[in-house]
This record gives structure tokens, C-alpha cells and sequence, in this order.
């Protein structure tokens, strides 16, 4: 079977003003120009969308937002909602990765919200899973994913989720160098797939992108990307400079 087409994504996190999120978006744009074999996504903070977006267009690169808000608006004082995403010119939105849930009470059920929200807002969402190294030790590491995807896509239908991308973010290779093993990364990707399967059936399962993330480098990418699962990245230290970027998308 032909395999998915890869999507390589990167988290710029709380870096860059608006000026930098420019000109290092200016420079991508430039290096990815042409025939890439990946879609490619950046997901600057909000501050940055629009001006980002302006330089994007009728580039390669799609924009991403690293949070939405599930309300579609009122009295909610710091929050950004889908239609506010969209109108900056976001196509993807990250939700549920494990900066929010671990400094900012993302849970399950606000990862299950904010999926529905995005959905309904034609978003494209990347749903972050990932166990700590605790829980892997502990032999929880298939308990733990199971419980974060079964409950986040919760009460979503088969043609809900079709466009839906999965993050798979071991909390122990986060930002810390470790990558996790091709190995280690295609048994877990292969979990993974076997949930959708069970849950929404084989058709989608085929389909379904499924990311690595967790110190992700240009060196290290090429052998990730060989495993049959593995559809693409989420990157985030290694997204912030275009160079580094744009080697891992040319992988
Ligand atoms: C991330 O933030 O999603 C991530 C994978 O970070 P890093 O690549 O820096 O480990």
C-alpha cells in the first residue's frame, strides 16, 4: 500500500515576536520553495498568525495554531475561538499537547471539547498523546494512550474525525534530546492505528496521519520516517530556526 503523504509540523511554542515570526517565516518560505514531498505546517503564537499568514500565501507551508477555545465567543477573557483561527488564517490547530495539560489543566474532556470545536470549524486537528517516563516505566504506556484517544475523539463519528491528525508525544522526549527509537516509535504508531481501527474501522486507519514529535532533528528523521507508520513530525525546538527546519522537511 502507497503510504500516507507525510506532514511535517512545527511548534514554534512562546517563541518569537512578531517581527522574527516574519522574517524566520520569510525564510522558510524560501527554502521550501518548490517540489517538497510533505505537507508542511508552522504553528506560530497567536500574536503572529496574521502577519504569517500574509507571508504563506501561495507558499507550501500552511498555518497552525498551538490552542483554540471551544466556545465560539462571549465572556472569556484570554481565549481565542475556532472562527477567530480561521479568520487569521489557521488551517490546522495543535490540541492537547503536553505543555497544556501539564502547566495549564488540559484534560481529556477540554482535549475532547476543543477537537469538536475545531471539527466544526473545518480545522484540521493534531490530537497530542503521550506518555511520561513514569508511565512508561511503570509498563502503563499503551493504558495511558488508550485512555488519552479513546476519550479525546469521545462521541466524534467516523466522518468527524476523517481529516484528523494524531501526535504521538513521548513526554520524556519532549524538548529533552532523547528521541525515542524508530522501534520504539512504529510499535507505539501501530498501537495507535489499531485503536482507530477498533474504534472508527479499517478505512480511516489506512488513511490516518499519525506524527512523531519529541526532539525531532534532521539527523535523526530520515530512519523515523522509514517506519510504515510513521507519517510525519511535530517538531518543535528544531522548527524555530529555517535552516534546521527545512532540512527535517527535506528529509
Ligand atoms: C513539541 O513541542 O511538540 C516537541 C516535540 O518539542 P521538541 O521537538 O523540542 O522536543
Amino acid at each position: 500500500m502507497e503510504k500516507r503523504r507525510s506532514l511535517i509540523a512545527g511548534n514554534w511554542k512562546m517563541f518569537k515576536t512578531s517581527s522574527e515570526a516574519v522574517e524566520t517565516a520569510q525564510k522558510l518560505v524560501e527554502l521550501t520553495d518548490g517540489k517538497v514531498s510533505s505537507d508542511i505546517m508552522i504553528a506560530p503564537p497567536f500574536t503572529s498568525l496574521v502577519p504569517v499568514s500574509d507571508i504563506l500565501k501561495g507558499s507550501n507551508i500552511a498555518l497552525g495554531a498551538q490552542n483554540i477555545f471551544w466556545e465560539p465567543e462571549g465572556a472569556y477573557t484570554g481565549e481565542i475561538s475556532s472562527a477567530m483561527l480561521v479568520s487569521a488564517g489557521c488551517e490546522y490547530v495543535i490540541i492537547g499537547h503536553s505543555e497544556r495539560r501539564q502547566y495549564f489543566g488540559e484534560t481529556d474532556i477540554t482535549v475532547n471539547k476543543k477537537i469538536k470545536a475545531a471539527i466544526k470549524a473545518n480545522l484540521v486537528p493534531i490530537i497530542c498523546v503521550g506518555e511520561s517516563e513514569k508511565e512508561r516505566e511503570s509498563n502503563n504506556t499503551f493504558f495511558v494512550l488508550d485512555k488519552q484517544l479513546t476519550k479525546g475523539l469521545k462521541n466524534l463519528a467516523l466522518n468527524d474525525i476523517k481529516t484528523l491528525v494524531i501526535a504521538y508525544e513521548p513526554i520524556w522526549a519532549i524538548g529533552t534530546g532523547k528521541t525515542a527509537t524508530s522501534k520504539q516509535a512504529q510499535e507505539i504508531h501501530k498501537f495507535l492505528r489499531s485503536l482507530i481501527e477498533k474504534n472508527f474501522g479499517d478505512s480511516l486507519a489506512k488513511s490516518i496521519r499519525i506524527l512523531y514529535g519529541g526532539s525531532v532533528k534532521p539527523d535523526s528523521i530520515k530512519e523515523l520516517m522509514s517506519m510504515p507508520d510513521v507519517d510525519g513530525a511535530l517538531v518543535g525546538g528544531a522548527s524555530l530556526n529555517p535552516e534546521t527546519f527545512s532540512k527535517i522537511v527535506n528529509f
